[in-house]
């Protein structure tokens, strides 16, 4: 098995890739990579300065932490100050600023807020401590949310009464329609995110290429994965067609995982979703269904929240909609840096402008 996952990294094999690559491009295209672990890749493995002349790589919404909204951070908040609510969270969200505080700060004043590595792991803290409410923080796309569904199905089975979701949980497919209708930028073909796709498969992304004639290929993490994903991409821009192909066909199978599909469908519906920088877009997030109503911390403690600001100067909006590079953003290595973030983009291991800050 390592010398199979080696070959994905085989300068040879990426070598030839590259070769396809200056073969087929275009005089100019924007490809947008919508997956935070691609835009770590790109940037780790100076895949962006490998690119022919008129090949611009843009990142878009694919880092979890990154998309969410200001209003959803200060509403977590708002929770961890209620004094029996104990947080769970993935560690990035702690460090994200809301409008006036952040988890951290507020663990600083005394607030409980306790890092968790899975939704399972605070149904756990939530059993070991029955006389605290524990609060799950559900952010991220379809690779977390199958979990947190059973998570929220477990707690019904054991008839929990101190464990509750704040549901943000987002779908790609519909962002994605979002930013290719914006005239600001023309993004010419998609890289699809990996991680996602072996959970949805391959038809969410179909309209891309019937209804908008976007060419999108699923691609994997490795260097030659990534090459590879946008050799097939050029090949199609240089044919004239459109399709969405699966280039991570280790991980991605066209029909997706229906087991954890199922997981979600059975927990959550979609609705309307508030996403940084896109705003509202319908069916691109998840809610509680009504039958685990009871586990939606929302209803459960009705939390009291603070009027929204967003970050004073932060052009996250704009980096997430592959408007702005990180680097044009004038607070960029100046007032923001991973030590001291502005906004999101810079907090999580995933978000474009820490990923520009590490390796550019
Ligand atoms: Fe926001 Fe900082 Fe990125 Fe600028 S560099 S967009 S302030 S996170």
């Amino acid at each position: 098995m390592e010398s199979e996952l080696a070959q994905f990294k085989n300068p040879q094999l990426a070598k030839k890739e590259l070769e396809i690559i200056r073969y087929y491009a275009p005089p100019e295209a924007v490809l947008m990579e919508v997956c935070g672990t691609h835009t770590v890749s790109i940037a780790r493995n100076g895949i962006r300065d490998l690119m022919p002349k008129g090949i611009r790589l843009a990142s878009g919404p694919g880092c979890p932490v990154c998309v969410t909204a200001n209003k959803d951070i200060d509403t977590v908040i708002a929770l961890a100050r209620i004094p029996e609510v104990t947080i769970a969270t993935f560690g990035d969200m702690t460090r994200v600023p809301g409008s006036t505080s952040s988890l951290l700060k507020e663990q600083a004043k005394g607030k409980s807020v306790r890092i968790v590595y899975s939704p399972l792991d605070a149904l756990t803290l939530a059993r070991k401590n029955p006389d605290r409410q524990i609060v799950f923080v559900g952010v991220g796309f379809e690779t977390t949310t199958p979990l947190v569904a059973m998570a929220v199905k477990r707690a019904a089975d054991m008839k929990l009464k101190n464990f509750s979701v704040f549901a943000a949980h987002k779908n790609m497919p519909g962002a994605l329609e979002a930013i290719i209708s914006d005239p600001r930028l023309k993004v010419s073909a998609l890289i699809l995110p990996g991680h996602v796709s072996t959970i949805i498969g391959a038809q969410p992304y179909q309209f891309l290429a019937k209804k908008y004639g976007i060419p999108g290929v699923i691609t994997g993490f490795e260097p030659v994965d990534m090459l590879q994903g946008i050799a097939m991409i050029m090949k199609q821009l240089h044919d004239k067609t459109a399709s969405i192909e699966i280039a991570y066909a280790r991980g991605v199978m066209p029909e997706g995982n229906p087991v954890a599909r199922a997981a979600i469908d059975e927990v959550f519906e979609t609705c309307t979703s508030t996403w940084r920088g896109l705003g509202p877009i319908p069916g691109s997030g998840y809610k509680l269904r009504e039958k685990y109503a009871a586990f939606d911390a929302l209803k459960r403690f009705h939390p009291d929240v603070e009027p929204t600001q967003n970050p004073h100067g932060c052009r996250c909006g704009d980096v997430l909609r592959g408007i702005m590079a990180p680097n044009q953003c004038p607070h960029f290595r100046r007032l923001c840096t991973p030590e001291n973030p502005v906004g999101p983009c810079m907090v999580s291991s995933e978000g474009s402008c820490a990923a520009y800050y590490r390796y550019y």
